[in-house]
């Protein structure tokens, strides 16, 4: 074994998906020493995409909110130095950015809070008092957001313990009718949440983000994770793929560095993780944490699995869209509406686009091939997941018109996304942030070593906006209050 010897303010960073890359070019900027270390042979982690018959397929990077000039994603995308690197296209061209459709109505979500205020008025013309509060919550959101608060504040400002509460529970309060509550279940839908358990502050800041302005990658998917990688080595930092961290070395109760997976060893001054808490508590000693905090992050619910299907359609049948479609359906207690995402976009080859499909599937429908490796699962698994793909594809074409001509390029389950970013049992967007288990998510930020922090989706919550804020926050807690605002929170435009 080899030990590579920590100079001081040596940092290393346990993930190199968004919210690894984050921090890594925020500390870079800072001056310090970064080295990220990547279990895949790619790193990007969820930004990647992957390539089937020459066209990128998106993983998990489908839409982002808030990139306007002076935006609040754009701020920190600004000061990370990543928005020039990154083509992006503004959706809402036609003035949607989603449309929903239901069994009996449709509804278009819009650009704007006003114009969102004046959708829902023409909707449900009967409940323009419970949409007066619900968007003057919003405009109260954006305001909190667009300020920066959560990354500015080591407590976030106009936060009440109100605002933890569910959102479901909320509008049965208002007295929202059972439409306008199927109209409004979809954004919680995109942190994963179920909306009867979706505190009332996560999904307002969903919400906004998208309201603001939403976009997509214009030129293929993998952009992104380009752009985050490419700024990272430019500041001087370094990544090490294909060789992930299999233990966190602990001297006297601080993080010192990892061992890697080929037996490497590396020193850090400090730690920062940007995995999921299951991961790192597997990563520790066990000797280094209270049993409190084991059993508190073992038995933490996660997000529901995704399965996701992607298709390559003729480009004159079936053209680009600029805004989503979500197909829903009413659940058996009337209030949670699941559903299929879908999008349509343009692939960089002449006449084919690119349809992409989403829908829940929980690890339990995958649970026979619990304990194969992407590749190797078996025919058994290929035969229902094809199954799968037809079923989500016949809904598509109720919406599109006949898809006999469209190619399937892949399809994946929670057991895809568990071995393509190790995460437990596939979840998308980890740890479930829910009203009742939200107090137990926020304690895991302090984790239990000196010298080790908690970056990515997991910090405070997760999407692209949501794993940025977060990753920010992890940096504030690093270096400090008072370094933070002069030397980053400084740099906002
Ligand atoms: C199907 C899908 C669609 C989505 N669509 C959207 C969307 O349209 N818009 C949006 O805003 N959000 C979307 N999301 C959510 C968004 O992608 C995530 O919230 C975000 O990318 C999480 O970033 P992260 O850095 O925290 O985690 P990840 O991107 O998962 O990165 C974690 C990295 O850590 C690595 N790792 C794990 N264990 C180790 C180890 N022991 N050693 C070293 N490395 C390790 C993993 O391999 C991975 O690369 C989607 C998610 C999914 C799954």
């Amino acid at each position: 074994m080899m030990r590579e010897d920590a100079t001081p303010g040596d940092i290393l960073i346990i993930g190199s998906g968004i919210g690894g890359l984050t921090a890594g070019i925020l500390l870079s900027k800072l001056g310090f020493p970064v080295t990220i270390v990547e279990r895949a042979t790619q790193p990007g982690g969820l930004m990647r995409s992957y390539r089937r018959c020459d066209i990128d397929c998106p993983t998990g990077v489908h839409y982002l909110g808030a990139l306007d000039q002076g935006q609040p994603l754009r701020r920190l995308w600004d000061c990370l130095g990543v928005t020039p690197l990154i083509p992006l296209e503004r959706m809402g061209a036609d003035g949607i950015i989603d449309r929903y459709i239901f069994d009996d109505f449709v509804f278009d979500l819009p650009e704007g809070i006003d114009a969102f205020e004046d959708n829902l008025c023409r909707a449900f013309p009967e409940e323009y008092d419970q949409i007066a509060a619900i968007t003057g919550d919003l405009r109260e959101m954006s305001r909190v957001l667009s300020g920066l608060d959560m990354v500015l504040s080591p407590t976030i400002a106009n936060v009440s313990p109100q605002s933890m509460d569910p959102m479901g529970r909320r509008l049965l309060k208002m007295g929202c009718s059972s439409r306008l509550i199927a109209v409004l279940s979809v954004p919680a839908v995109l942190i994963g949440v179920p909306l009867n358990d979706c505190p009332i502050f996560y999904y307002y800041m969903t919400l906004a983000s998208y309201l603001m302005s939403s976009w997509r990658l214009a030129e293929g998917s993998n952009t992104m994770a380009e752009a985050f990688l490419s700024r990272f080595s430019s500041l001087g930092g370094t990544v090490i793929a294909g060789d992930g961290a299999k233990a966190i070395e602990i001297d006297a109760g601080r993080a010192k560095g990892v061992i890697l997976q080929s037996g490497r060893i590396l020193s850090a001054t400090t730690v920062i993780a940007a995995i999921h808490p299951k991961t790192i508590l597997a990563l520790l000693p066990p000797e280094a944490v209270r049993s409190s905090y084991a059993e508190r992050v073992t038995t933490l619910l996660d997000t529901e699995g995704l399965l996701g299907v992607n298709v390559a359609v003729d480009a004159e049948e079936h053209p680009a869209l600029p805004y989503n479609i979500y197909r829903l359906h009413p659940e058996e207690n009337g209030n949670l509406y699941r559903g299929i995402f879908n999008q349509i976009r343009r692939t960089g080859q002449t006449g084919t686009n690119l349809l992409s499909m989403i829908t829940a599937s929980g690890i339990e429908e995958w649970q026979p091939w619990e304990k194969t490796t992407s590749g190797r699962r078996g025919t058994d698994y290929e035969s229902r997941k094809a199954e799968k793909a037809y079923q989500v594809m016949e809904a598509a074409a109720r919406l599109f018109g006949p898809l006999g001509d469209a190619k399937v390029l892949d399809c994946y389950t929670p057991l895809t996304v568990r071995d393509w970013v190790h995460s437990p049992d596939g979840s998308p967007y980890g740890i479930l942030r829910s009203a009742s288990q939200l107090m137990r998510a926020v304690s895991l930020n302090r984790l239990p070593v000196k010298g080790l922090f908690l970056a990515g989706q997991n910090r405070l919550s997760p999407g692209i906006m949501g794993t940025v804020l977060g990753s920010f926050q992890a940096v504030r807690q690093v270096v400090g209050q008072e370094r933070f605002t002069q030397d980053v929170a400084g740099g906002f435009q």
